[in-house]
Order: C-alpha cells, then sequence, then structure tokens
C-alpha cells in the first residue's frame, strides 16, 4: 500500500475548469456544450456520476452560469462533488415523472435568454447516450450538434500538476504489481488465475479499480489484446503483462515482456527473442526520449517505427504507438501516423510498441510518459531490460 499522500483537486480548479470551457463555447460560436455522464463530466465537475437511463447532464452556456441536472435520487452524490459542494455549481433535481431533457432545455434558455427552437449550435460530449441525443435533438429542432471534445480535449489533454501526480501515484502502484507477479509463481498456473492475482493486487495496492490485466503467454504472447485464456504458463516461453486500473479516477497502464525461465539456464531466451526484445527496446526508448515541446504525434510514432523497420520487424509492429491517458484509459491525443499535433507540455500518453510473431511469441513495452517542459518524464520505473524470471 502506498504511503504517499494523495494530491486532491480542489473545488476552485473545477470552477475554473467550467470558466474556460464555457469561455471556449462563447469563443466557438456555440450557444452550449452539454456534458452526460463520463469523463468530461468527471474532469469539468469533479462528479463519476453513473450511468443511467435518467438523464445527468451539465450544460455550460455561452452565457449564464453552468447547472448541472440529475435525477433525485443520486441528488446526494451529485451535492457531494467537488464543484457543487465548493459553491461553485448549481444542481437542479427532477422526479421520476418529470421530462428532465425540457427541464434542461427550459433553464438553457433561460440563461441564454432566447426560446428553445432559437438554439441554434449545441455540443454534446461524444460518449454520450443516443437514447439522450435523440431526445436532445426533437427538443432542440433548430440546433445543429456537434462534439464537445473540440472544447474538452484541450482541457483535457495537458493535465495539471496534481493530474500529472494521481496518474504518477497510479504507475508507481502498476509498477508494484509488475514486480511482484513477475517475481511470484507462474509455471503451471493459468493466464486467468495469474490475471485474477494482478486484478486483486491493482486494487490492495491503491487502486480504486483494475480495469484490465492481459496475460499473454507463449504463442498468446502475438496476440496485442489477449484475453488471459486457461493456457498454463510454461518454462521457456516469454509472457506479456498489459495491466492497468484507476486511482482517484485517473488510470494506469503498463506493459512488460518477462521471459519465464524455470531456474535452468536451457529454458532461457532463445537468440531470436534476445534480438526482437533488443529492438524493441531500444525503440521503446528512443520515443521516449525523443519526448519534448513541439514535436509531432506521428514523430513519436515514426521514431520507434524506423528502429523497428530498419532492423527486419516492421510488418511486425501493427499498430500505433500510443494513445493519451489521464482520465480515460485510451484519450487524445494518440501517437500515430497522420497526427501532426504537436506535444504541449502536461500531455500525457502510452509509449507500448510491440513486435508479434503470430503464432510463436512477441513482446511489448508500454511506459506512461508526460511531456514536461523541456523533456520527457517517465512515470514508470519498472526494468526495460528483459527480465528472466524463474517462475517456479
Ligand atoms: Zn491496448
Ligand atoms: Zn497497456
Ligand atoms: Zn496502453
Amino acid at each position: 500500500m502506498t504511503a504517499a499522500a494523495r494530491p486532491i483537486i480542489p473545488p476552485a480548479r473545477y470552477a475554473q475548469r467550467i470558466a474556460t470551457a464555457a469561455r471556449l463555447t462563447a469563443a466557438a460560436g456555440l450557444d452550449a456544450i452539454l456534458i452526460g455522464v463520463g469523463a468530461d463530466l468527471r474532469y469539468l465537475t469533479g462528479y463519476p456520476a453513473m450511468p443511467l437511463e435518467r438523464l445527468t447532464m451539465l450544460a455550460v452556456p455561452a452565457r449564464g452560469a453552468a447547472v448541472l441536472i440529475v435525477p433525485r435520487l443520486e441528488v446526494s452524490s451529485a451535492r457531494s462533488c467537488p464543484a457543487v459542494a465548493g459553491g461553485h455549481l448549481a444542481v437542479v433535481t427532477t422526479d421520476e415523472t418529470e421530462d428532465a431533457v425540457a427541464i434542461l432545455i427550459g433553464l438553457l434558455g433561460g440563461r441564454l435568454g432566447i426560446e428553445a427552437r432559437q438554439v441554434r449550435r449545441v455540443a454534446i460530449n461524444d460518449r454520450l447516450w443516443a437514447s439522450f441525443l435523440l431526445r436532445l435533438q426533437a427538443a432542440l429542432p433548430g440546433a445543429a450538434f456537434e462534439l464537445a471534445s473540440t472544447i474538452t480535449r484541450q482541457l483535457r489533454m495537458a493535465k495539471d500538476d496534481d493530474e500529472v501526480a494521481l496518474l504518477r501515484l497510479a504507475a508507481e502502484a502498476a509498477d508494484r504489481v509488475i514486480a511482484q507477479v513477475s517475481h511470484g509463481s507462474l509455471i503451471g498456473r493459468t493466464e486467468a488465475e495469474v490475471s485474477r492475482e494482478i486484478r486483486e493486487r491493482l486494487v490492495t495496492e491503491g487502486h480504486d479499480l483494475a480495469e484490465f490485466a492481459i496475460v499473454g503467454s507463449g504463442p498468446n504472447s502475438a496476440s496485442p489484446h489477449h484475453e488471459a485464456s486457461e493456457r498454463r504458463i510454461r518454462a521457456g516461453e516469454p509472457v506479456v503483462l498489459d495491466i492497468g486500473g484507476t486511482l482517484d479516477g485517473y488510470t494506469s497502464d503498463t506493459t512488460r515482456t518477462i521471459w519465464v525461465g524455470g531456474g535452468d539456464p536451457a529454458t532461457g531466451p532463445d537468440p531470436d527473442f534476445v534480438r526482437l526484445y533488443g529492438v524493441l527496446r531500444e525503440a521503446q526508448a528512443a520515443a521516449s526520449a525523443a519526448v519534448r515541446p513541439g514535436v509531432a504525434c506521428q514523430e513519436l510514432d515514426a521514431t520507434a517505427r524506423s528502429i523497428i523497420t530498419t532492423a527486419g520487424y516492421g510488418p511486425q509492429f501493427f499498430h500505433r504507438l500510443g494513445h493519451g491517458i489521464g482520465l480515460e484509459a485510451h484519450e487524445d491525443p494518440y501517437l500515430v501516423e497522420g497526427n501532426p499535433e504537436p506535444l504541449r507540455p502536461g500531455y500525457a500518453f502510452s509509449v507500448e510498441p510491440g513486435i508479434y510473431f503470430e503464432g510463436r511469441y512477441g513482446a511489448r513495452l508500454e511506459d506512461i510518459v508526460v511531456c514536461g517542459p523541456s523533456g520527457p518524464l517517465v512515470l514508470n520505473r519498472s526494468p526495460l531490460d528483459l527480465q528472466v524470471v524463474d517462475g517456479r
């Protein structure tokens, strides 16, 4: 269990985020952004709302105060979120028999000083359920609907110091689990058993929730998103461990590929695997080291890919280099060919090249890296050199 104190994002920070969102909404010529349950809502208010068929929605109008509408049975948890508890955001509750969408539209019109049919442009969070979107579209017949990520992604991509501290705590907790599992018993156990152990350990080490625990042994190591199976781990094969969860909403995501030696030099890694791993290791390090403000996302992908391709493994690295991380495990920015977006300080993302030979074996290494003011801040600390573990 970690002894480090957890940073707390103060209520005033949420008020600032909502104010910035309102300013960007007005600047974009939108009437409002409407944010349902999900990471955008949590980012703006601190409210980890439950996804329900009843409407929970934050309305940030271009003019006037933001308002959070929640079903009556959720009101106590809504009131305890930092933005509301800090006195920065009003809550309106709806009863079971009321039309929550109509109430929301009425509040919005009141703040904007216009009728519902005069609302011209609204943005909604990307992950809003279609059932809510269709009702909103029917209630705002004159409005064009857009994605709110055009506003929220700018805010969420650049993590502040408290967010980076939370990502670091999550990364360090995941590192401890990688170390514990790597040094524990593996041979003869099924991938699923080891995966369950990882999930338990993620929580023990400080995560609120274990989100995923990929265990890919032997030929399964060649499948990047392999689900842990009933296959038993043997001596003389690699195991890919790709694990993560959330800590105060912020996600960990780290991958190490270990070789299960069984204490016998005869079942050590074969020369082909050692070469493959060495190339992967070099590509991962080069891409991490290239992180600094102004470098394009696709440039990081190209840095790793050129090393892997030059070594002859180009076709075996068939996914992007990485993804942004924060309140979601996969979020902007994506490190992929075709994304020219320049890094800015505070951007947080995975650097995770992989080389996979289907039916034989594969390897992936993944660290979370934050773009610092003049270079990379690597949050994970697990060894990147090939670990040949005993596994007995
Ligand atoms: Zn993945
Ligand atoms: Zn991962
Ligand atoms: Zn990842």
